[in-house]
């Protein structure tokens, strides 16, 4: 078992940007609702309906608006709700030019109701998802089978490996989203901690809306799925705002091998 190498103390998280993704999918069903409301007063004729439409834009507004514990009891459903926003708009935010803009607000948003939720009651079973991609290409260490092959030379895998061993999180490298998913449901996590590109992170919190995920996006310094690169002191930081910690006093323990992917 390799000695774990000390971390720098995390920071505190970083503000989450949501704003965009909150204005659009809460913004549009209220000013949907207040014409329809405006249409029932000013006409006689067919008031039912406009009235029928305004309460229908509140109820979709409606999910936006829950906090805490009541957006992890409705998580799946609002959830699936957000989802649908999110890529009904992308290909409009695609055409302005704004479309990480627009799914990575779509994940700050969520990300600012998971801190919301976890910030009295932290997680206490967690998982930890990382992209194959963030292991150098010229790399040959096999990590997907044994992450303490890792020589914690050059990318950010090694300062990964030192904390999960320092902490005792629990966590997977894969190389396919699928594969992900599939441990992600196995394992059953409070919380699932993912990075990756914000393709998948929009991907990944379509598939799994039963499960809350702080989404940390990946920077592509060379292009998709090479040599990419994520913030360690985010992930440290996440880990120790949201997460209970598993830390041993005075014992270091090696990670459960067999659980690395
Ligand atoms: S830290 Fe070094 S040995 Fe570990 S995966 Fe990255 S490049 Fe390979």
């Amino acid at each position: 078992m390799k000695e774990p190498r000390a971390l720098p103390a995390p920071g505190p998280l970083p503000d989450e940007q949501g704003a965009l993704f909150l204005w659009v999918r809460r913004g549009i069903p209220l000013v949907a609702a207040a014409l329809a409301f405006a249409g029932a007063a000013l006409h006689g004729a067919g008031r039912g309906w406009w009235m029928l439409a305004g309460v229908g834009a509140l109820a979709t507004a409606w999910p936006s608006f829950l906090r805490k514990e009541a957006f992890l009891r409705n998580r799946t459903a609002v959830m699936r709700q957000d989802s649908l926003w999110a890529h009904a708009l992308r290909p409009l935010a695609h055409w302005l030019g704004q479309e990480d803009a627009w799914i990575l607000s779509f994940c700050g948003h969520n990300n600012q109701r998971v801190r919301e939720a976890f910030s009295g009651l932290r997680a206490k079973r967690v998982l930890i998802l990382l992209p194959h991609c963030i292991q150098m290409a010229r790399c040959k260490a096999p990590i997907l089978d044994d992450l303490q092959a890792c020589y914690d030379c050059l990318c950010p895998v090694g300062d990964y490996m030192n904390g999960a061993l320092m902490n005792r999180w629990e966590g997977r490298i894969f190389n396919r989203s699928h594969k992900a998913y599939r441990e992600a449901r196995e394992y059953r996590p409070d919380l699932i901690v993912a990075v990756s590109c914000s393709d998948r992170l929009l991907k990944g919190l379509t598939k799994l809306p039963e499960i809350p995920v702080y989404a940390i996006s990946l920077s592509l310094p060379h292009g998709m799925c090479v040599d990419t690169d994520f913030s360690v002191p985010h992930l440290l930081a996440a880990m120790e705002t949201l997460v209970e910690p598993r830390r041993p006093v005075g014992e270091i323990q090696p990670l459960h091998r067999a659980g690395i992917a």
